[in-house]
């Protein structure tokens, strides 16, 4: 078959012929609908460092995959071939506290896993291929009908890392509050339409590029503004001067990460997701009173569940346009040059 493999750290992946995964024992091979292109993959592919993490390359690129089940290995039961699911991107050991209650974003026994913090796409071979192994049945979640594999894919990440990042800061959603997500690419645009389904907070998005900020607003976002020297003005503004209850940071660059700390309000939430690097002074006076700042990593497999239902039902809508497994670098290239717009997904030729 045909995989999109990293082979070194500070590369573009290339496409090449490999032999089809056979599922082990509780092991399931799908055969990929979609798997969505994350700007994570450009960060692995043009910044990381070998040693930054417990694991590297070679591996299959993406994180962001759905498709139908292809074959099953001994002893899985409660999955059919054909049926439509989505892969659980993080991969724990399964047993221990947090993998128990669904969170293996968030597994605690790295020595347990041979990719501690990632999975397939993610250290083990993933999705941009015709056929991916997955280690193990739970991983798996059936999609509810209506819900096809190119729309589920990106929900897997581009989806559920959003959602996590909004539900956990339910509380601090109340109406009159007001949300601001700042980076409306795939997550973003994602982010606003979580907000919009899941809070009655007033949404407020920031964005370099025009057609971003376009998306954020037929994503439902009440305003959309530009970085610039006016931002933090018109964002407080919104808020009648009061401040962002939660702040959602899809991009974490310095700036960025200084804009929301900016139109931060009291008590609230601070919420790291982008992974560009940018640092913040953490002092007495650097933040009003009793802000909380978080990174967030993925989300869990109960939230998964959540998201496939909210897209079912018509909530969340993701912009998606599809790639040939041939054009996938190409699919990379467009996303670093600011020229894609909501999520890329690639999807193999015989998909469908
Ligand atoms: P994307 O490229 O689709 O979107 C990024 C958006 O941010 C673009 O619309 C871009 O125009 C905008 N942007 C860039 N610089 C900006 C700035 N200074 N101010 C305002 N907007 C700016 O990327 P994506 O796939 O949505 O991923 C977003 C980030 O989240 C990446 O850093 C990615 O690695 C990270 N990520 C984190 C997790 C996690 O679990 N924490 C999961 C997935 C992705
Ligand atoms: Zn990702």
């Amino acid at each position: 078959m045909r995989a999109l493999r990293l082979l070194e750290w500070k590369s573009d992946p290339v496409l090449v012929e490999i032999d089809d995964p056979v599922p082990g024992p509780g092991q399931v091979v799908v055969r990929i609908g979609g798997a969505g292109a994350c700007h994570s993959d450009l960060h692995l592919m043009r910044e990381f460092e070998a040693g930054l993490l417990p694991w590297g390359p070679p591996f299959t690129l993406g994180h962001e995959n759905a498709g139908w089940v292809h074959a099953l290995g001994s002893g899985v039961t409660g999955l059919d071939v054909g049926q439509p699911v989505a892969v659980y991107g993080p991969w724990g050991c399964g047993t221990c506290a947090h993998c128990l209650l669904g969170m293996e974003n968030y597994c605690e026994c790295p020595d347990l896993v041979s990719v501690p913090g990632g999975g397939g796409g993610l250290g083990l071979d993933g999705g941009m291929a015709d056929l991916m192994l997955v280690p193990a049945a739970r991983q798996l979640v059936p999609l509810p009908d209506g819900l096809e594999p190119v729309t589920a894919a990106p929900l897997t990440d581009a989806g559920l890392t959003p959602y996590h990042a909004v539900r956990r800061s339910w509380p601090k959603l109340p109406p009159g509050s007001t949300a601001v997500v700042i980076g409306v690419g795939g997550l973003g645009h994602l982010a606003v339409q979580i907000l919009r389904a899941t809070t009655a907070a007033q949404v407020l998005a920031v964005d370099t590029r025009a057609e971003a900020r376009e998306l954020a607003l037929a994503a439902g976002a009440d305003l959309v503004v530009a970085p610039d020297d006016d931002a933090v003005a018109t964002l407080r503004a919104a808020t009648g001067g009061r401040g962002a209850d939660v702040v959602l940071d899809f991009v974490g660059a310095e700036a960025t990460i200084a804009l929301g700390a900016a139109v931060s309000r009291f008590l609230g939430d601070v919420t790291l997701v982008g992974i560009a690097g940018g640092t913040f002074p953490f002092n007495f006076f650097s933040l009003p009173y009793e802000v909380s700042l978080q990174s967030t990593y993925w989300g869990s497999r109960p939230e998964l569940v959540e998201v496939l239902d909210l897209a079912a039902r018509g909530h969340l809508r993701p912009t998606v346009t599809t790639v040939p497994l041939e054009e996938a670098v190409e699919a990379y290239h467009r996303m670093e040059a600011g020229s894609a717009l909501g999520r890329q997904v690639v999807v193999p030729a015989d998909a469908g």
